[in-house]
């Protein structure tokens, strides 16, 4: 089959040819039809994640249909539509799995990093990772979905109830995210990268109420803000415009170093956290509400030949919603 390979860190990735895999016990294989391009795919081919695979078939935001199931993988039919996310593998046994945080299991493996993913014609999944796609989405439209919806997911529930939301970095995960706010009732405020003006505008069609510079103030506090954009200084930026018992979430999987900062903009019991991974309940939540949300995703597509190019523009902030690769 044909597959995009990583063969080392820090190099462009190579058109290959390779053996086609085989769905093993409670595994299932599944022929891509759509793999989105997320920023951690960018982390994982810079060497800023440790140790992937090599060689490496990156990709974990993949819809594709089942071909074949492995032995006692009864949990799809032949032909099911399902969608692949990063979480690929949990021990069920560690304290993590145990208290229904396996987001953050000891022993996790991961699609496109410690397990081949979506860059193919083909892939193996383990049939408990993966999830039905509602018919009401294209496969190209659904692929944002499975990580920039859903791990946007998780950051906004870990951000708190708060109305007012700030979302830095409107890239594939905000303007998923703007949408689902918005059916919640809260209000977005978008920082984009200054004099970013088509993504503040892209930013306001998708129902932000302001869109600014990540170094402007928004016109009122915020009751929480989320980080996309892999950027340490806008840590201390979204604290100094979040308001007393706010919360920051940084949701991305790697981050330049957050520059030093006056206490006062943490005191007065602001919040900085992370958000790590995703459960499978987020995936089944997030895509049951996703429809319900009216969530539209906005693509460009690539052929998979092409997916250097997809990730360099993505790397280069040009893109505009989610860059999807298409076998
Ligand atoms: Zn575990
Ligand atoms: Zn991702």
């Amino acid at each position: 089959m044909r597959a995009q390979l990583l063969t080392a860190i820090g190099r462009p990735l190579a058109a290959g040819d390779v053996a086609a895999p085989r769905a093993g016990p409670g595994q299932v294989l599944i022929r891509v039809h759509a793999c989105a391009v997320c920023r951690t795919d960018l982390h994982v081919v810079d060497g800023e994640l440790p140790e992937p695979k090599l060689p490496l078939i990156p990709g974990h935001e993949i819809v594709g249909t089942i071909v074949e199931r492995g032995a006692e993988a009864d949990r799809f039919n032949i032909g099911d539509r399902v969608g692949v996310p990063w979480l690929g593998w949990t021990c069920g046994v560690c304290e993590y799995c145990r208290g229904g945080r396996e987001n953050l299991c000891d022993q996790a493996r991961f699609t496109g990093y410690q397990i081949d993913g979506g860059y193919a014609e083909l892939t193996v999944a383990d049939q408990r990772f993966c999830f039905a796609i509602d018919r009401r989405y294209g496969d190209v439209e659904a692929a944002p979905l499975l990580c920039a919806g859903l791990i946007g997911y998780r950051a906004l529930r870990l951000a708190g109830d708060g109305e007012r939301i700030g979302l830095y970095g409107f890239g594939a995960a905000a303007h998923i995210l703007a949408q689902l706010a918005n059916y919640q009732g809260r209000r977005v405020f978008a920082f984009t990268r200054p004099g970013d003006a088509a993504a503040q505008d892209f930013a306001r069609g998708l129902g932000a109420v302001w869109a600014g510079g990540s170094d402007e103030m928004p016109p009122e506090q915020l009751d929480a803000a989320l980080i996309f954009a892999p950027v340490g200084a806008l840590v201390p930026a979204a604290l100094a415009a979040t308001r007393k018992g706010g919360t920051v979430v940084c949701g991305g999987i790697h981050m330049s170093d957050i520059p030093a900062f006056p206490y006062r903009l943490l005191w007065e019991e602001r919040v900085i956290r992370s958000v790590a991974n995703l459960t499978r309940r987020d995936a089944e939540e997030f895509l049951a509400l996703a429809p319900k949300a009216g969530i539209r995703t906005t693509t460009r597509t690539y052929p998979l030949a092409e997916a250097n190019r997809a990730l360099a523009d993505l790397r280069t902030g040009t893109l505009e919603g989610a860059a999807v690769l298409m076998p």
